[in-house]
């Protein structure tokens, strides 16, 4: 019996690294993607930064400005296009649902595998690790860093360790070591004010942290905090991948000029509710409703929704509403719509596996 085999998949420099995708020429020149809060000119933040940019000084957080006042003239600086980062994401966390039913998207780029059932120790584990990196990169063409435990925690240290494009595993017998020389301050879940307080206390390590006793680490922090860090300094962590289940799948696009016209919404939801549709089918569900949405110009939102008479996975079955949605929703809101989307919901898992109900 291994325990639990975890893998925590995170993709590198997500969303510079979707940009580089994109205009190959950015390739080995510095990429900050930037969000611009639209105050002024420059004032926002960096969001992400590839490693050329990291090389020169530009981290995520930092002001727009700064990273200006240091970048280099072959720096280019990036608006994030957030609905294109989802649109990658969403297709390799799919793909990643199809190496277990126990996946846990963690953020638009992060997401955590437990292997336990797939495959039968740390060996095994790492191949599959291996397998995944292969096929995001096959078929995203993107990078990830994969770490490999017996838990979330030091899954996710891991796959940090070793950036870009990396791979590590770390079994069970090699956490307390893994761990040890570790800042303290940068166990994934210590918050900053945790960070300082540990830093005060003159505990810079993690194991610096060992030596601490639960006692006086409950009396700082508080009795589950400090019941945490007597753990995580040990590599023990009992979480558990939780395995959320989508209930919708759906896209929006900012339109490129605010508008009504019936044929410019109803092909950008029929190409929409394509995507939406594949997404829907990789992950081997069946919906029963479609919806179209519409932001206006006055930023309010609105919604139509229609079912049909059962679950399907048909896009003709499901695009043939699609106009009948964008009349109905034409009629009753006047004005114009700056954003678009469709939306399916209502999901059911695939025919081919029966429910209770089939049985009954
Ligand atoms: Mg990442």
């Amino acid at each position: 019996m291994p325990g639990r085999i975890i893998a925590h998949v995170d993709l590198d420099y997500f969303y510079a690294q979707c940009e580089e995708l994109r205009r190959p020429e950015l390739k080995g020149r510095p990429v900050v993607v930037c969000i611009y809060s639209g105050r002024t000119e420059d004032s926002g933040a960096v969001s992400t930064s590839n490693y050329e940019a990291r090389k020169i000084g530009i981290r995520s957080g930092m002001p727009i400005v700064q990273a200006k006042r240091i970048a280099g003239s072959n720096t280019v600086f990036l608006s994030a296009d957030i609905e294109y980062y989802e649109s990658v994401s969403e297709r390799i966390m799919s793909l990643l649902r199809s190496y277990t039913p126990v996946m846990e998207q963690a953020s638009v780029d992060e997401a955590y595998l437990d292997l336990s059932e797939v495959v039968s120790d740390f060996d095994g584990g790492e191949r599959k690790a291996r397998e995944i990196k292969n096929a995001i990169l096959s078929s995203e063409h993107l990078t990830c860093s994969i770490g490999v435990s017996s838990n979330k925690l030091l899954s996710k240290m891991a796959a940090g360790v070793s950036k870009p494009d990396g791979l590590t595993v770390v079994r069970p017998e090699e956490a307390l070591d893994f761990l040890a020389p570790m800042p303290a301050g940068k166990l994934f879940g210590v918050g900053r004010v945790t960070e300082r307080r540990l830093s005060e206390m003159g505990i810079q390590t993690v194991e610096d942290l060992r030596s601490v006793s639960p006692e006086i680490l409950k009396k700082q922090f508080g009795s589950s905090m400090g019941m945490w860090l007597y753990n995580a300094s040990r590599g023990v962590d009992e979480e558990q991948v939780m395995d959320r289940k989508r209930e919708q799948y759906g896209r929006i696009i900012t339109l490129k000029e605010d508008t009504r016209d019936r044929s410019v919404l109803v092909d950008n939801a029929s190409r929409l509710l394509n995507e939406v549709v594949r997404q829907v089918k990789a992950d081997a569900l069946r919906f029963k409703t479609v919806s179209f949405l519409g932001i206006m110009s006055d930023l309010s939102a609105r919604t139509k929704n229609r079912s049909l008479p059962d679950f399907t996975d048909d896009f003709e079955q499901a695009a043939r509403i699609m106009p009948i949605l964008v009349d109905e929703f034409l009629s009753e809101h006047p004005g114009n719509l700056r954003r678009m989307g469709v939306k399916v919901s209502n999901l059911s898992e695939d025919r081919g596996q029966k429910s209770l109900f089939d049985f009954a």
